[in-house]
């Protein structure tokens, strides 16, 4: 075993004392740190101790308990005799216990739990006796031969499922609890044959020695499949193990005055300030989260039972004062008593986070910065997310509860592992089960949104797709799901899989087939905290805008200029399309030069409405970077069709289309190189730019042009390119009798341009790091075929993320760096920026921070989440982060 000798193996808590605490997350895992805080602040929680985290790997490895941790356990069990006065395994008062997981970081409903564990024919009676209730008790047994048969033994869930509602059906009960005894007790007889016929080794009756086979299980749920696909999804390293909590029974199915439920401190789904969640009487913990009953609103509890509903309210008020973020509790009232059973920082929406911390600012809980430290900015992603027009045309199929925001549509695939393999190859889908249960976490990843016909507001899809952001409907009670004939029902209607639904997360419709998605107005929380973001960040947030309409939403998103105008994406329209390929396809510079008479006003008029839509910031133009035979005809068809346009012979023009083919057109006739080739379309680029500028400047508006060479390798092919342009300025400013002033500069995409960026800094003025083609270039990984291969890199553990996605900072980030250092050795007032994909992923963002660049660019819908990271990572740097006591 592992692990210094000086630190315990196991802690204890109990009557108002705790070997832990909230800061030993590490160690006692999530759950055991908030349950030994609790009992520490006086909070009634049910004795019990912690195994910690480090024991987990010790175990995976050997597959043993050492001694010492034995000895640990069994006193502390002894302990937790001594505080319930009852005796594992006495038949006169036995103590029950439960047995669950709990990871530092929270991972909800991916690790296995083990209520009632201690059971046997004789600790049975006197339950029966103690609890003057033998139904209760015969259904505990019930209950623990059950779950400990499928989680020790791994016996399909099915196999006792079947068994009980056979029992059910020939008993006319609807709910477990209604069977009578002797039912319940011959099921106990028919679970524990068939786990003998099934194992070939009968039931254990020693309670110590299903203690230590439950502990086990929970070890070895820390590497089930989906436990992995979720640390992987959440990036939670494999090294950090699980603790295992062993805790004091206490029941919530006694009778009607016990129940059991969930609560959060608030609306984990709209922030609004006030306890929610759901409970079920007289049940059992994993009723309320199985979805097989439906829980009630918390609400009616203060009806039912005023003392425990007060009792809960006041207890959630203290926690979220103690921890300083919204919670999310378990509880058990057992004979009108409370017990709380868990708490940790509640997982929320990101409209929710949005509204919590601008509202725990004002109740002042927090402070601005902690507010603007505490959001994930990827959360921000689901107030950006589309909602469903109510204009268009919608045919409502069904609707469910509202269990995570946002709308999507998708084809209807009704299994886990179709969705993750259609998912993956691009295909929206969207994930219909009648209800989801760990095991469908893979398919839950890749789609779009889910959709369930049982379950409640807690139910397994609506905690897992709240906490991944993806919209979610979940208890869409009329719909039939056929998981085995690939269909459902909904009023009689049938659809079948691949068919369109669309669905809105966050009023719970469905409707059939492909609605129109509009995007999201943003509330008043959202500008307050973007507003204390703005505050507090150093560098600019640009975005990649090639059209008015982006421009103008990147202003509204915040953006203060556009870092990257593509240029190219301006000619694939209508008739410019046809002016390309006559440019392309010209026999000689004149007829270029024609066709690109007709190209200049067009790209004026681009130029100027996206100047008018940027009107006092930064524009950033690049001038045309793509291979040119992206811009020729491919079929046959469209040859013969262009040919007719131009007038001129078909076959000449599949000949000129087939020698413009090249073998690595992303390494070959692109970026400046074609300036360099034909500098007359660097020469009509560079006047439309300057004469809209001019026209703008001559109506007294501020424009500000940065002119961008883009893949340059080397000084010379600047200074080339730099020639064309700034003879072009010249020309223009003297024609129209004005001067706009401007920058020249250049992408740094290639890792030339980085290793001599030196030299490139003596004529260019900024420099863009266009991480995509850099991180193609660096890597020789091809930007259009990596997909083929990257998955298996990522399951291999070849790669840590997808470096297109992620920015590879050892790699790529070090050619970035060596080349922001070079640059401003020769030119200090260098500006510094980024415009590739990572321009908007917040770990690229602080590290352009830590680099000191003045400003990352990203598409529309990420500016505000590059604005908010990047106020992040001033506070890091500053050190102020969210002093949050624990986020257990
Ligand atoms: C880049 O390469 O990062 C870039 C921004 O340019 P593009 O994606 O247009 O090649
Ligand atoms: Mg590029």
């Amino acid at each position: 075993m592992s692990g210094s000798f000086t630190q315990p193996l196991v802690y204890f808590f109990g009557q108002g004392r705790a070997d832990g605490t909230a800061a030993m997350k590490d160690v006692l895992g999530g759950k055991g740190a908030g349950l030994a805080e609790m009992t520490t602040l006086g909070i009634p929680v049910p004795p019990g101790f912690t195994i910690a985290t480090n024991v987990c790997h010790s175990y995976l490895e050997s597959r043993q308990f050492s001694p010492r941790l034995r000895g640990q356990v069994e006193h502390h069990l002894q302990r937790v005799e001594a505080a319930t006065g009852k005796q594992f395994g006495g038949a006169e008062h036995p103590l029950l216990v439960s047995v669950r997981s709990g990871a530092p970081v929270s991972m909800p409903g991916m690790m296995e739990t083990i209520l009632n564990l201690g059971l046997n024919d004789a600790t049975v009676e006197g339950m029966a006796v103690q609890s003057e209730n033998p139904s209760f008790a015969w259904d505990s047994y019930r209950r623990f031969v059950q779950m400990y048969s499928s989680v020790v033994f791994d016996l399909p869930k099915q196999l006792f499922e079947q068994r009980l509602e056979a029992r059910k059906r020939d008993c006319g009960a609807t709910r477990d609890i209604d069977l009578p005894v002797t039912v319940l007790q011959a099921l106990v007889r028919e679970f524990k044959d068939l786990v003998k016929q099934e194992t070939g080794k009968p039931f254990p009756d020693d309670p110590l020695s299903q203690l230590w086979g439950a502990i086990a299980a929970v070890f070895q749920s820390w590497n089930t499949r989906r436990a992995i696909d979720y640390r992987k999804l959440h990036g939670v390293p494999d090294t950090m193990g699980t603790a295992v909590n062993v805790v004091a029974m206490v029941f919530g199915n006694l009778g009607e005055d016990s129940g059991t439920g969930v609560a959060f401190t608030r609306d984990p789904s709209t922030g609004e300030s006030r306890l929610y969640g759901e409970y079920l009487l007289n049940a059992q913990g994993e009723d309320v989260v199985s979805g097989a009953r439906t829980p009630e609103p918390i609400a009616s509890l203060n009806e039912r039972m005023p003392h425990a509903y007060q009792e809960l309210e006041r207890t959630a008020r203290v926690l979220e004062r103690h921890f300083r973020d919204v919670q999310d509790l378990e509880f058990t009232i057992e004979r009108g008593r409370l017990y709380m059973l868990q708490v940790r920082r509640a997982q929320r929406t990101g409209p929710a986070a949005v509204r919590i911390a601008c509202e725990m600012v004002d109740e002042r809980l927090i402070t601005k910065e902690e507010a603007v430290a505490r959001i994930p900015p990827k959360d921000l992603d689901q107030l950006l997310h589309p909602t469903i027009d109510q204009a268009s045309q919608l045919d409502l199929l069904a609707v469910g509860l509202p269990a995570s925001p946002g709308a999507a549509c998708g084809i209807v695939v009704f299994d886990a592992d179709k969705a993750e393999r259609l998912g993956r190859s691009g295909q929206p889908v969207i994930l219909v089960r009648r209800e989801t249960s760990p095991e469908d976490f893979h398919g839950m990843v890749v789609a779009k949104a889910v959709l369930t016909a049982r379950g409640g507001m807690t139910s397994h899809a609506a905690v897992v797709a709240r906490g991944m952001g993806k919209p979610c409907v979940v208890g869409a009670a009329t719909i039939d799901v056929d998981e085995a004939n690939q269909q459902f029902t909904a009023d009689g209607r049938s659809v079948r899989e691949g068919e369109w639904i669309s669905l809105d997360g966050g009023t719970g419709r469905v409707f059939a087939g492909q609605a129109r998605l509009i995007d999201p107005a943003l509330g008043e929380h959202f500008k307050r905290l973007m507003g204390w973001a703005d505050d507090v960040r150093q560098l600019r947030v640009r975005v990649n805008a090639d059209t008015p309409a982006d421009s103008h939403r990147g202003r509204d998103f915040g953006a203060e200029g556009i870092g990257l105008c593509r240029t190219e994406h301006m000619f694939f329209e209508g008739d410019r399309l046809v002016v390309m390929r006559e440019m392309i396809l010209a026999q000689d510079e004149a007829g270029r030069r024609r066709a690109l008479e007709k190209l200049l006003p067009m790209q004026r008029g681009d130029f100027e409405a996206i100047f008018r839509a940027m009107e006092g910031f930064p524009v950033t133009i690049r001038l045309l970077d793509p291979p040119l035979h992206e811009f020729l005809p491919k079929e046959d068809s469209e040859i013969v069709t262009l040919a007719g346009h131009l007038e001129r012979p078909v076959d000449e023009i599949r000949r000129a289309v087939l020698s413009l083919q090249e073998v690595n057109p992303m390494l070959g006739l692109r970026g400046c190189r074609l300036g360099i080739v034909h500098p007359e379309i660097t020469q009509m680029q560079t006047r439309a730019i300057f004469e809209a500028a001019c026209a703008i400047a001559a109506r007294r508006g501020r424009v500000m042009p940065e002119i961008m060479i883009p893949l340059t390798a080397s000084a010379v092919e600047f200074r080339k390119q730099a020639l064309v342009v700034r003879r072009v300025a010249e020309d223009v400013f003297n024609e129209r009798q004005i001067t706009v002033p401007y920058l020249l500069g250049t992408m740094i995409e290639l890792p030339r341009a980085a290793l001599t960026a030196d030299e490139l800094a003596l004529e260019a003025q900024f420099f863009s790091f266009g991480t995509n083609d850099l991180t193609q270039t660096t890597w020789g990984l091809s930007r259009d075929d990596a997909g083929r291969f990257l998955p298996q890199y990522l399951e291999q553990g070849v790669i840590p993320s997808d470096p297109f996605q992620e920015l590879d900072i050892p790699g790529v980030g070090k050619l970035i760096q060596m080349a922001c250092e070079l640059g401003r050795k020769t030119r200090p007032d260098l500006k510094l920026g980024i415009c590739g994909e990572h321009g908007g992923e917040p770990n690229a963002v602080a590290f352009c921070d830590r680099l000191g660049m003045n400003y990352v660019s990203c598409s529309p819908f990420r500016v505000p989440i590059a604005r908010l990271a990047a106020a992040q990572a001033t506070l890091a740097a500053r050190g102020t982060m969210d002093r949050t006591k624990a986020t257990v």
